[in-house]
Formats: C-alpha cells, structure tokens, sequence
C-alpha cells in the first residue's frame, strides 16, 4: 500500500476516473468507488496497480457503511458521484426530480463524508474536494461570465442540488478548519461525459476538469477551505 490514500466517489467513468487516474499518479492509493462491481473492476484496470475497488453506492446506507468499515485511514475524499436526472426549468420539474437530485448530489455527500470521517480524522491533512457545478453559482446565474453562460434556467432540479452542495462544502469547512481539514467544492466546467444528453459532443476534456480536483486535494495545510474554485484554480463566486 502506498502511504496515502484517497476515495473517488463514482469514478468508474467520467470526471472521477479521470481524477482516480491522476491522483494514482501523485502516488496516492486509490480507492475507485463504483456502486457496479464489473464498471469498477474495469476501471480499476484501466488505472492499473495503485487502484482498488471500493463497491460504494453513494445513496444506499448500507452500502456506505460496509464501505467505510474497509478503511482505516484515508487522505483525500473526492465527493465525485452525481446525478443529472432533468434538463427541465422548475415550472416544469417535479418533485421526483427534485429528491433524486437532492438524494444523489446533497444528502449522499453528507452521508458519505461522516461515515468516513472517522477514518479521515486518521490523516495528518484530511482534503475534501466537492464536485459542484459553475451553474450552481447563483451570481453566475444572474452576472453572467466568459466561462458560464446561464441561458434558460433549466437543469433546475440539479442546479438547486449543487448550490446546497455548495453551502454543505462551506458548513464542513467552518466545523472542521480546526482539525486541519481543508474542504472546497469545485467547479469541473461543461465536460464530454454521460452526466446529460449532448454533454459528449459538447463538453471539454474531462481530463482537464480532474487536474483542478488533485490541485485541491493537494492543498498545503495553510491553503484555503469554504471556497469554491473553477477547474483552473480561479475563484467562482457562490
Ligand atoms: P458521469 O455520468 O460520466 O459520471 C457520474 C458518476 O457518478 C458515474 O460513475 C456514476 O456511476 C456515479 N454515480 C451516480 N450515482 C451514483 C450512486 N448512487 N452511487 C455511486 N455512484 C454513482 O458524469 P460526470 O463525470 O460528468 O460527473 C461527475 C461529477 O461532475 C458530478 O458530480 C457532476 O455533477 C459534476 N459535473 C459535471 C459536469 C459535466 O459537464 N460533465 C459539469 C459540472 C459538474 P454509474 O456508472 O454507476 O452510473
């Protein structure tokens, strides 16, 4: 086993094994969450030896719990796995919508980072990193910038989500600064992944996205925490 190691939660496609792939390779052991035991088997091939496979349903209780019981220590946790369940503005979302968003994206966050923190409390400088959404920021939403054009307030359901995310990121931070914790949430940009329809032929590399995860997961013990930070290291406003 190498001395460190992290937990990438949904990594067995997109954003997470990207990040999975590169924090491997910053030495880290790394435990590729995958609630799909022969999608994560395949990435964790792809990864190669510094990967294992940690099965890890992030919105099923048991599921958690069996995990965490299989780490002792860990360094970094990437709250990676998310869900896009509707394109649609909120006039035209339900409420089905609107809780497997939250469920997915808010609650499994929360219950994922307390049932590892037991063991996170074992690193000498625990790093969270958050996987939010540019569109979650709520001034981007209404001052639009060169990296987020908001258009039509669709994806309401899971903007929402991300922006509760967001304020989840900076509530850990302030409970746990004093512990040496540092905790952000980031902003990957519109990436070529399964996460919406389209999302393939539009999006940027995920690779690039994953490069702003490990520079947050490798934070130096004076480096921020409750912030919000673009793929290349800029500020997002919340
Ligand atoms: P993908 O759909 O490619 O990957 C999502 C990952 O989350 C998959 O591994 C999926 O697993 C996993 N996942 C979903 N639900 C669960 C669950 N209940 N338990 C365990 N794993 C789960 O999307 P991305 O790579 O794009 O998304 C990664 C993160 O980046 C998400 O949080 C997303 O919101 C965020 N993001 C992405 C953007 C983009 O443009 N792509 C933009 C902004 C933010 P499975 O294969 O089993 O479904």
């Amino acid at each position: 086993m190498n001395e460190r190691t992290a937990l990438v939660t949904g990594a067995n496609k997109g954003i997470g094994l990207h990040i999975a792939r590169l924090l491997a390779a910053e030495g880290f052991t790394v435990l590729v969450g995958s609630r799909d035991a022969e999608r994560g088997k395949r990435a964790v091939a792809e990864i190669g030896d510094a990967a294992r496979l940690l099965l890890l349903d992030v919105t099923d209780a048991e599921s958690i719990a069996a995990a965490a019981a299989r780490v002792d220590r860990l360094d970094v946790l990437v709250n990676n796995a998310g869900v896009n369940p509707s394109l649609a503005p909120p006039t035209e979302s339900d409420a089905a919508e609107f809780r497997r968003a939250y469920e997915t994206n808010v609650v499994a966050v929360l219950e994922v980072t307390n049932a590892f923190l037991p063991a996170l409390r074992r690193s000498p400088h625990p790093r969270i990193v958050n996987i939010s959404s540019g569109t979650a920021s709520l001034t981007w939403s209404t001052h639009p910038n060169p990296q987020f054009a908001p258009g039509a307030p669709g994806s309401a359901a899971y903007r929402a989500s991300k922006a509760a995310l967001n304020a989840l990121t900076l509530l850990y931070a302030q409970t746990l600064s004093e512990e040496g914790f540092r905790i952000n949430a980031l902003a990957p940009g519109r990436r070529a992944t399964d996460l919406v329809p389209g999302a393939r032929t539009s999006g940027g590399d995920p690779a690039e996205a994953a490069e702003g995860a490990v520079h947050l997961a490798l934070l130096p013990d004076d480096g921020p925490t409750g912030e919000f930070f673009s793929w290349d290291g800029t500020g997002v406003p919340w």
